[in-house]
């Protein structure tokens, strides 16, 4: 975005000083573009970028505006300006003189923004919500002229498969009431800003431009409205951010404020991606150094969080975001990847402004005891707490792939999800985890279970029933098909019926397929039904060893019970209950909510084969 609110003025005022003139000073841009009054923290970092201006100093002459330090670093073009905003000033606009010597050689004017009313008590995302990820590229395409926008190196190409595809904000604005039809109740889009690479770029997560949308998806006003539209809808958003890593071709890279910046070695050195390196008590410096400072891919250079500029770069970024856009979550890419007392400061920074805030850390283990050492709250050995409230569940995710194919053992089959779930006292808040199936990384989880309908409802009911916070991606509802190994733009295909023209459009009921349809409907039912049960939102949950292929568990919450059964077998079966009985209590008969059945005898419960069954008790 072209820096709009930062008015210059350039003041000829015919100096020549030890060879610098006004002319030899520029700003190009100043980050964040714009701040607010009364934000709790009221100290503001600006990053000044532009020829040679670092080799001025700054002024402020505004009295509720004062300049506590201001930093210069080896690269001229930036300039570093530490304020202080007293707690008494009204939004205003504030005029900075950029002097070299005692003249004034360039000057500016900075604003201050009211904040939304009730910004500081937001509330974030929780286990009432259901999470939609969508990926905005590859979801529907509202506007087909900004395909290929201007000044954007790589062109829509839909026939490749890792091209742009053309979809964007405006699609997703379109197709926003598909979303509580369906009945998810907060949008995760894939990031959405800049990406200005040759190739590749469709997938957001290579970074050029930290405060500017990217213009193939829309604009930052657009950005604002769809969130704001969303939330009439009652839909919360998430926001995906990356502390990890940018773009090879940021100006972060291409003219570096510091060498301490990046990450940088004689040949290009790839993470190991063994963030066991990281809690690891044997662990060699060298694999932990690999891990945290190897660049995650060729494009995406390691940015050093250690930098206290940097550090406080991306602090500010991400509560800008949230101000700014009104966000109800943050969603961190990559979460064991930067230096993880940054991440850790980073979480704190934004929960001094946002005490009810949430945002999920992308940890990427196999490993319960790994993926818990992320979460706030857990009892670490080495006291390390992350800040960050909710973190994905991988090892679940891998259970849940597996289980439902397996024949029953002692810790195959359904046993694998139990045993992930008996280690959730590992966790500092279990019901904070994300649960899923798949996501944009991942095979879609129809493929990976052999497009089995049967296995596919059991997958489903289980990140929906059980303590967490579900998540749904896209077109999973539908029966998208892909698999990693195919490529990622095979788990990341266009939602049919996003583009115009596409032959089918399973936005509508008419336009899915048998299967689709019911997969659809079973979801909506599904969905809908635990909206208004606060029993799966916040309920206890109490749960029995597998036997013979059969996985119950509980949720109690004061009246209210919901037993759910899994049976794995092939065959129908009949499920005596005798050994549930400290949950059932006097229960006597159930309801089962999907099918409307109503059960008078609950001492055998017939369940059939390949199923889950949800049953709340009376
Ligand atoms: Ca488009």
């Amino acid at each position: 975005m072209p820096f709009k609110t930062f008015c210059l003025t350039v003041l000829f005022t015919g100096l020549f000083l030890t060879g610098i003139q006004a002319q030899d000073i520029q700003i190009d841009r100043v980050e964040p573009p714009f701040w607010w009054t009364g934000m709790e923290d009221q100290g503001l970092q600006l990053l000044v970028y532009g020829h040679n201006i670092g080799l001025t100093s700054p002024l402020i002459l505004q009295k509720e505006v004062s300049i506590t330090s201001f930093t210069r670093v080896s690269n001229p073009n930036y300039l570093f300006i530490d304020l202080q905003i007293s707690s008494q000033v009204k939004p205003l606009n504030f005029r900075i003189d950029f002097l070299y010597g005692d003249s004034v050689l360039i000057s500016g004017s900075y604003e201050l923004k009211a904040r939304r009313t009730g910004s500081a008590e937001r509330k974030g995302f929780n286990a009432s919500d259901v999470i939609y990820l969508l990926m905005p590229d590859r979801f529907a395409n509202g506007d087909t002229a900004n395909d290929s926008a201007e000044g954007m190196s790589e062109k829509c190409n839909r026939s490749d498969p890792d091209g742009r595809h053309g979809g964007d904000l405006q699609g997703v604005r379109d197709h926003l009431d598909y979303l509580p039809e369906l009945g998810v109740t907060a949008l995760w889009m894939n990031p959405f800003l800049e990406n200005n690479n040759p190739q590749y770029s469709y997938h957001g997560y290579a970074i050029t431009d930290f405060y500017r949308t990217d213009p193939r998806l829309g604009t930052n006003e657009m950005f604002v409205s769809l969130v704001a539209e969303c939330h009439k809808k009652g839909l919360k958003v998430i926001m995906d951010q990356i502390l990890n890593h940018a773009s090879i071709h940021h100006r972060f890279m291409q003219d570096p404020p510091d060498e301490s910046w990046i990450h940088t070695y004689p040949e290009f050195t790839r993470s190991n991606f063994r963030a066991s390196a990281i809690m690891d008590p044997y662990a060699s410096g060298y694999d932990r150094d690999r891990m945290l400072n190897g660049w995650f891919d060729r494009h995406m250079p390691d940015l050093n969080q250690h930098d206290p500029l940097l550090l406080k770069y991306l602090i500010q970024n991400s509560i800008w975001w949230i101000e700014y856009a009104d966000l109800d979550g943050i969603r961190l890419d990559t979460q064991p990847y930067p230096d993880k007392e940054a991440t850790a400061e980073w979480s704190s920074a934004i929960f001094r402004e946002y005490p009810n805030f949430n945002i999920v850390g992308e940890a990427w283990m196999q490993q319960e005891s790994m993926t818990a050492y992320f979460q706030k709250g857990t009892q670490n050995p080495d006291g390390y707490d992350s800040g960050i409230p909710t973190v994905t569940d991988f090892p679940l995710y891998y259970a849940l792939n597996r289980s439902f194919n397996e024949k029953d053992g002692w810790s195959q089959g359904l046993a694998r999800i139990y045993l992930v779930r008996a280690q959730d006292y590992l966790y500092g808040n279990p019901a904070n985890k994300l649960l899923f199936c798949d996501n944009h990384d991942l095979n879609r989880f129809y493929s990976s279970i052999g497009k089995d309908l049967d296995q596919f409802k059991m997958g489903m009911t289980y990140i929906l029933t059980s303590t967490g916070i579900p998540m749904i991606y896209y077109g999973t509802e539908i029966l998208m098909t892909g698999f990693e190994s195919q490529g990622h733009g095979f788990i990341r295909t266009d939602f049919p019926g996003g583009w115009p023209g596409d032959s089918l459009n399973c936005f509508l009921d008419g336009g899915r397929t048998r299967d689709q349809q019911d997969a659809f409907l079973y979801m909506q039912k599904l969905l809908t039904w635990r909206n208004m049960q606060p029993v799966i939102h916040s309920g206890k949950m109490i749960q029995f060893i597998p036997e013979d292929g059969i996985y119950t568990y509980f949720r109690i919450h004061e009246e209210a019970t919901v037993m759910v059964i899994f049976n794995n077998n092939d065959q129908e079966k009949l499920v005596p209950t005798a050994r549930f009985a400290e949950c059932m209590k006097e229960c006597s008969s159930a309801l089962n909510p999907l099918t409307g059945e109503h059960i008078t005898d609950i001492g055998m419960i017939k369940v059939p084969a390949k199923s889950a069954t949800i049953l709340e008790l009376h």
